[in-house]
Order: structure tokens, then sequence, then C-alpha cells
């Protein structure tokens, strides 16, 4: 029986993507060839590069405005590739700090112009989503991070104003639905939602590219990349291709709406249970709480093996908290089945009858 899967990253994928997938790798389409094996420029792949390009306009609700790129070098080569896009030597970029992620995206927009950081739970390690800031009316841009992987906090809300927003969304795209239209800029490394490793979607409007007037390496350029359609250079063609099948799935399951209730009803289930076992406690403001990455403790730190010993004798497995917040993270992205958010439940209530 398969385990069930609750690793952050890389993480869960549709069990049905994994057999089209490892069919594709010994006979692709039918040619007698590997997906591994064919050119970049073939037919076959533009079909499946096209097919990923439009499956993310349709599930984001985008035109032709945007540009929609494939890109390597994860989401964090996307820390330093917006404000080099974007952010021109002597404006300012604006920031939300709610996490890991978001501080790894105002460290390195320092290097390309001035940064203000206008919201931030830091003193708060990062326990909830900041909702009292305003919307700033001058600037290149302001910059969120939707889900925070590490410390489980999401906005349920959108902070909306003349700038354009971009948003890291690497650990909640597809997730929910989302008007692309109301950003500027989205990326995502696909490893969390969308697809495996290798892979980081950027989706951007196309009037705010070419106006920083700083000089771009071809590789870090936006434009280049939209002039070339993802094709500059030989891109990522297994993770797009896995992305695209992850992509299907979502729209033959409903789509981000079907996703969102699913994701909801999981959630629900397992803070549920957090909430009302004497053993546990949640770390996240309750208004905040991540759909995506349950983050949670033992009231008694000392039993931490013993939980994980639980779990792992219940076949789950992913549990433990990333290394610099320690306690448990469970992530329920959209390939994990309700089934396992209740096994973990059940973990959880069978350990609460013999420590609690
Ligand atoms: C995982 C993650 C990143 C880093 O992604 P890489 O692809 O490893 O560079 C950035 N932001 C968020 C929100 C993440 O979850």
């Amino acid at each position: 029986m398969k385990k069930h899967n609750f690793y952050a990253g890389p993480a869960i994928l549709p069990q049905s993507v994994l057999q089209q997938a490892s069919a594709s790798i010994i006979n692709f389409k039918e040619l007698d060839l590997s997906i591994l094996e064919i050119s970049h420029r073939s037919k076959e792949f533009e079909s499946v590069k096209d097919e990923s390009e439009s499956l993310v306009r349709e599930l984001l609700e985008i035109d032709n405005d945007y540009a929609v790129l494939f890109l390597s070098g994860g989401a964090s080569s996307q820390f330093f590739m917006v404000p080099m896009n974007l952010l021109p030597e002597h404006d300012t970029a604006h920031y939300v700090n709610t996490g890991t992620w978001s501080s790894g995206a105002i460290k390195e927009a320092k290097l390309f112009g001035n940064v203000n950081v206008i919201a931030s739970s830091e003193s708060d390690q990062f326990r909830h989503i900041p909702n009292q800031f305003e919307y700033p009316d001058s600037g290149a841009y302001l910059h969120i991070t939707s889900n925070n992987t590490i410390y489980g906090s999401q906005y349920h809300w959108w902070p909306k104003g003349s700038i354009p927003l971009v948003c890291d969304m690497s650990s909640d795209i597809f997730s929910r639905k989302v008007d692309g239209k109301n950003f500027g800029l989205i990326y995502a490394g696909a490893q969390k939602n969308m697809g495996p490793a290798g892979v980081t979607l950027v989706v951007v409007k196309k009037d705010l590219l070419g106006k920083t007037g700083r000089k771009l390496p071809s590789m870090l350029d936006y434009k280049i990349h939209m002039d070339k359609g993802s094709m500059y250079n030989t891109p990522p063609v297994f993770p797009i291709y896995v992305s695209m099948l992850t992509m299907r799935w979502i729209k033959e399951m409903g789509g981000p709406e079907v996703m969102e209730l699913r994701n909801n009803e999981k959630a629900a289930a397992l803070y549920t249970e957090i909430d009302n076992n004497p053993c546990f406690e949640g770390t996240v403001r309750k208004q905040d709480r991540s759909h995506m990455n349950v983050v949670f403790k033992l009231k008694n730190s000392d039993h931490e093996a013993e939980f994980l010993k639980f779990c792992k004798d219940a076949n789950c497995v992913g549990l433990q908290g990333h290394r610099s917040v320690g306690g448990f993270r469970a992530s329920l992205y959209n390939a994990l089945p309700l089934e396992s958010v209740n096994v973990l439940v059940n973990v959880m209530q069978d350990f609460a009858l013999k420590y609690a």
C-alpha cells in the first residue's frame, strides 16, 4: 500500500500522473522513444509546452496580457529575478515579511534597489499574517508570500491597490480559486503543488517588462524568455511534462474551485483534531492558518519521537517540522486524499489515549 505522504516538498503527486509519467519515460506518445530522449524543439514537446501554457492561463484566469514562463533555478532564483526585471535602481519595492521565504526575497531585492518592508510578523515568530497594512501607492511593486510553507500561515484575503502585486505562490498555487488578473507577477517552484522539482512557473504582465534600464544576462531576462517562448535554452522538459499532467488532473477534478473545497475539508478535519486533542496545539493565529501546511506541536515536546513512531507505524511520512521551527508539519497539497488526513487524525487520537 502507498504511504500517506505529508512531505512539504518535493511532495505528493496524483497517482494517475505518476503512472502516465512513468509510461512516457519508456514510450512517449507511441513514438517508440522516451520523453527523456526527444528534442525540446520536436513538435511532440512543443505541444506539451503549449498545453502547459494554456492550462496555466485557464487555471489562473489570465489572458494574453500575461506571459507564462517555465524557468529553472527554483523559486529562490525569482527572489533576485523579480527585482532585476521590475525594480529600477533608484525606485522602491515594498515587501511584507511573513517568514523564511519572504525574508529571502527581501534580502535579494536589496541588491537591486530600495526595499521597504511595510509589514512583518517576525517579532511574533511569524505566527500570523499582518492584517493592518496600508497598500503603498507608489513604488515598483508590493511583494507577498501567499502561503508560508515553513511556519504554516496563509493569506485568506488579498491586498488590493494600485501598484503591481507580486506573489510567491510556490506552496499554494492551484490550491484555490485565484483571479490572476489581480497580480502583476506570480511565481511558483513546481515541487509543492504543481509537479516535480526542476521547473519554476512565472506569470508576468507583459507591460511591466523592459522598464528598469538595467542590462541583464539573457538567462535572467524575462523578456528574452517571453520572446523565445521559454525556449531560449533547453527548458526542463520532464518537469514541464509532469506539471502538465498534474494541471490536466486538476482541471479534470473540477479546477481550483474543487481543489479549494477539498483542501478546506482536509484542513478543517486536521485543525479540529489539533484544537480538541489534549496533547497537541497549533502554532499559528487561527484566522491565518494555512490550508496547505498545517504546523502543530506537542504540549509536551518530550514525546516527539514517540509521536513520530506512531505516525510511522500508521504509514504516515513527512511529518517532522522544518528544522528551523521543530514540532510537526502536515502538508495537505492537492493530491493528498482526505483519507490520509483521517488516518493521521486517528493516529493523534490513539496517541492521546496513551499520553494525555
Ligand atoms: C519551497 C519554497 C521556496 C523555495 O523554492 P526552491 O524551488 O527550493 O528555490 C520559495 N518560496 C516558497 C513559498 C516555498 O515554499
